[in-house]
């Protein structure tokens, strides 16, 4: 398996990233999933603009998307296979023990994971937690992730694959690794981005291919919604069956099932949407 770092293609068993790199040793880091399907990868325009605005949110310098570009290429043509993620890792690089970022500059990882098709539905869970939504990495897709990884182990002990949040004022906000969607009298709505939710790419072109409202919704719609679906880069659009105890009998729903029908109608038509 050949990976990206600093500036060209190594053997992933060798390749070395320093022990004081600031994405290790305090999290400063942001990083992209791009799904690829034989070696094209489908949206990467908007993985870009995304990895350009944590970077901002974050202060560490543009990254160059020459490069990043060119790293994907490199990456995908390196190692075959009919669907990977590309995982874009960029942090603020080797620095001194503590807060200060050091000046050798930021380190760009790009890796490629094998994946397989999600399952058409699966079982949630509300997390024991809350996401904060003005905090200062909301809204930007860091390595920041501990939280979301205990969250989904905890959904995991309870037979679920996801975890959603509320957010501090009660409202629904997002899973671990996806957005959600739920269908009330018939009409589909998705939480805001001032719930807290990342601009998740698959949520936004769901939004634009479906015409699904953004709407504030109270985290205890989950209790009553017709239909719930989340959305990912490795989920794509995927039905919910099962919420904490209560089972939603006919899943994939009308509204689901069409979202469905048109993502996988146009994400396979066009790989840049
Ligand atoms: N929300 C969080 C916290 C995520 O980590 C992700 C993806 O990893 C998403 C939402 C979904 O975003 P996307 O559709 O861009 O994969």
């Amino acid at each position: 398996m050949k990976i990206w770092l600093d500036g060209g293609l190594q053997d992933i068993e060798s390749a070395r990233v320093s022990v004081l790199d600031h994405g290790l040793t305090v999290g400063d880091g942001i990083f992209e999933t791009v799904k690829a399907v034989h070696g094209r990868p489908f949206a990467l325009t908007r993985h870009l603009d995304r990895l350009t605005r944590s970077a901002r949110g974050l202060g560490l310098p543009d990254p160059d998307l020459d490069e990043v570009r060119r790293a994907c290429a490199a990456v995908l043509e390196a190692n075959p296979m009919p669907l990977g993620r590309l995982r874009l890792t960029y942090t603020g690089g080797h620095g001194p023990l503590g807060s200060d970022r050091g000046d050798r500059g930021p380190t760009l990882v790009v890796a490629l994971g094998g994946t397989t098709r999600r399952p058409d539905s699966t079982a949630v869970v509300t997390a024991p937690w809350t996401r904060n939504e003005r905090g200062a990495l909301t809204g930007l897709k860091t390595t920041s992730y501990a939280e979301n990884v205990l969250a989904l182990a905890r959904a995991r002990e309870r037979g679920a694959s996801e975890a959603l949040f509320g957010n501090t004022v009660g409202q629904l906000c997002e899973g671990t690794g996806s957005n959600v969607f739920v269908v009330l009298d018939g009409e589909l709505h998705t939480p805001p981005l001032a719930s807290g939710c990342l601009a998740g790419i698959t949520r936004a072109l769901v939004v634009e291919w479906t015409g699904a409202e953004e709407t504030d919704l109270p985290l205890d719609v989950l209790e009553r919604a017709e239909e719930v679906f989340l959305t990912s880069t490795l989920r794509d659009v995927q039905a919910v069956h099962r919420v904490d105890g209560r089972e939603l009998p006919g899943t994939p729903g009308p509204v689901t099932a069409k979202a469905m029908r048109i993502f996988d109608e146009r994400s396979g038509a066009d790989l840049d949407p």
